[in-house]
């Protein structure tokens, strides 16, 4: 039975454990949740101030963390000790963020490896996870202060780019926070939820999310149908938001004024001026013709039209995202009957213009573009109470997974852009007599070759019972979970021997090389598909020759002198032709050495050497 309390504030009764849906934002952060008796998402705030929480830490000289509109006013007085952005840290590893470091007015660690990014604060080291756990604390603090109950349970939403590990990060962050993570949910799924959309059963609709956030950029595709809401595709830039349009204020100001980029790196407090002047700046151009400031003596001013001749090549980049994503969709712009906006860079008016221009309809920004996200994550959290039980929300992978297999080939179990969660198994068998260690390795692209296809995972399947090649039967199975985070498991079908683990990659990938590896794979088709035949081909040779060879000297006894003979220079024919990269001249010395192992194979191949010939192997 449920726990009733009674909300001191209002005297009402309500349920003591309610799930709350978090929007973790890189610029600002809230909560919402389904209001008890009007049954509508609302977002949480304290008397008189925003729903929205900067997104900012700051630590005080004893390193205590403080979060939001306090810890905001440190980035101009404090920049060393005041977080913002954390977010883009998320999942990342230096190298992943050098390109943008200066971007960063605090000290990330630049060791310059593949290990996950951490900030230095004084003498202490904070991970991006430490970082999101504190930013969702003071959210769980402030709900429970606001509600006057526990607030223990909560879906956070993650834009669609994430991968695997930045979705791992953020769930890890929320325990830490002493948060129950019941769902990740992705935000552009989140949106259409606040906005309603599909809750008529006999809905039938396909919707463009496009979100311009702080830091983030995602456009999202949606199909929804019965209640059921489908992502078609995504694409975005985890490197494009609201921060951007900043800069390029800040950038005009330095060429007016002459502050080079080096003025900026000596001089933090410069640097987070002008960002906070610019932001200021770039809100007050949404509903007015031009902005001035008087700043250290100085006037900073700059004009709509000029801004919007900066943002031109930004939005611009957003509405080649959108081409990109009905292309996937297979849809074209007259196919989208809804366009939604999400975040609060959606109120420049340029914007709006533009993506209504190319969508070709009015768009839908009726739902505040800040709170929208949280809304839709409190309705989530009200179907995952069990309150509203007509709905299923799929979600989509951006890249194929799969595993490698003999000769370094990529083998897709999932395809990319297929619906989830999902599961998918395939048998594999060994290629070595009494293997008994198989290695799976599993990667993320599109590529045909595992080099070119980025590496999430390896492990190895031990104790496989002492079996000629061929003869084990390892089902390995991909489940994606509905929170996108893939499971992989390998099970040694006749011996029960298995293993399983949960995917979480070392460091994740920015939107920019999801696009990267897209597109690799589309001009590498070609090199791909003929390097693949040529590997297989390869494969296929040296299984033949392997076989034969054990063939041979099993059954020595029972070959007539020529007929070793023949095969003794089949196979070093083949032999030779392995060494050239011509798979033609492989198949037919395959073929020929076949044909001369023919008439005997058929006498003495007994079944095991049979199933060594089919089947793929994966390496040791
Ligand atoms: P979000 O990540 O959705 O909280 O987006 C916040 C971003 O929206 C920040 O970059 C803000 O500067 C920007 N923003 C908020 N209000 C406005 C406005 N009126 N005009 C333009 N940008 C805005």
């Amino acid at each position: 039975m449920a726990k009733i309390a009674i909300n001191i504030a209002t005297g009402s009764l309500q349920q003591a454990e309610m799930i709350v849906g978090i929007d973790l934002g890189t610029t600002n952060s809230l909560v919402a949740i389904i209001h008890p008796e009007s049954k509508q998402p609302i977002a949480l705030k304290e008397h008189n101030s925003s729903s929205l929480v900067p997104s900012i830490i700051h630590f005080d000289p004893l390193g205590n963390p403080v979060v939001g509109e306090e810890a905001k006013q440190y980035l101009e007085t404090d920049p060393q000790n005041t977080i913002f952005s954390a977010k883009r840290l998320m999942g990342k590893s230096y190298k992943d963020i050098k390109e943008n470091a200066n971007f960063f007015t605090y000290k990330v660690i630049d060791d310059d490896t593949d290990s996950l990014v951490k900030v230095q604060v004084g003498d202490k080291f904070y991970s991006p996870i430490d970082l999101s756990s504190f930013i969702l604390k003071e959210l769980k603090q402030r709900a429970e202060h606001i509600l006057k109950t526990p607030v223990t349970k909560a879906v956070i939403t993650v834009p669609a780019y994430f991968n695997d590990a930045q979705r791992q990060a953020t769930r890890d962050a929320g325990k830490l926070a002493g948060l129950d993570v019941m769902r990740i949910v992705n935000e552009p799924t989140a949106a259409s939820l606040a906005y309603g959309l599909g809750l008529r059963k006999d809905e039938e609709k396909t919707i463009a999310v496009y979100d311009l956030g702080g830091g983030t950029f995602d456009i999202s595709i949606l199909h929804i149908n019965n209640g059921i809401f489908e992502v078609l595709s995504t694409n975005g830039n985890t490197y494009l938001g609201g921060d951007d349009l900043d800069r390029t204020i800040v950038q005009y100001w330095m060429n007016e004024s002459g502050i080079t980029s080096d003025d900026l790196n000596v001089n933090k407090e410069l640097s987070q001026g002008l960002r906070l002047r610019a932001e200021e700046a770039k809100k007050h151009l949404s509903s007015n013709d031009s902005f001035s400031v008087d700043w250290n003596g100085d006037t900073l001013a700059i004009t709509k039209a000029t801004f919007e001749s900066l943002l031109k090549p930004l939005i611009d980049q957003t509405i080649a995202s959108c081409k990109s994503a009905l292309a996937d969709a297979k849809l074209t712009a007259e196919n989208i009957d809804t366009i939604v906006m999400v975040g609060g860079s959606t109120r420049v008016p340029a914007v709006k213009e533009a993506v209504s221009a190319f969508f070709g309809k009015p768009v839908n920004d009726s739902v505040n573009p800040d709170e929208v996200v949280a809304l839709g994550a409190a309705v989530q959290a009200d179907i995952l109470a069990g309150n509203n039980k007509d709905f299923l929300l799929l979600d989509i992978t951006p890249l194929s997974l799969g595993i490698e297999t003999m000769g370094g080939l990529m083998d897709t179990l999932i395809p990319r852009n297929a619906k989830i969660p999902t599961k998918v198994g395939r048998q594999y068998t060994t290629h070595k007599d009494g293997q008994s260690d198989m290695r799976i390795s599993v990667f993320q692209g599109e590529r045909d070759l595992v080099k070119d296809n980025r590496k999430l995972a390896e492990f190895s399947l031990k104790g496989i019972p002492g079996m000629p090649a061929g003869l084990p039967k390892v089902e390995v199975s991909f489940l994606i979970n509905a929170d996108g985070i893939l499971v992989v498991k390998a099970k040694e079908l006749r011996s029960g021997v298995e293993q399983e683990i949960e995917v979480k990659p070392q460091y994740g990938l920015t939107d920019d090389e999801v696009e990267k590896m897209l597109m690799d794979s589309i001009t590498h088709a070609k090199d791909d598909m003929q390097t693949r035949a040529l590997v297989e081909a390869r494969t296929e040779g040296e299984q033949i020759l392997s076989v034969t060879e054990k063939f041979v000297s099993k059954n020595a006894p029972l070959l007539e002198k020529e007929e070793l003979m023949a095969t003794a220079s089949a196979m070093q024919a083949l032999q030779l032709a392995l060494t050239m990269d011509d798979k033609d001249l492989i198949h037919s010395k395959i073929e020929e050495l076949n044909e001369i192992s023919r008439p005997f194979a058929e006498r003495a191949m007994d079944a095991a050497v049979s199933g060594a010939l089919k089947g793929k192997s994966i390496t040791e």
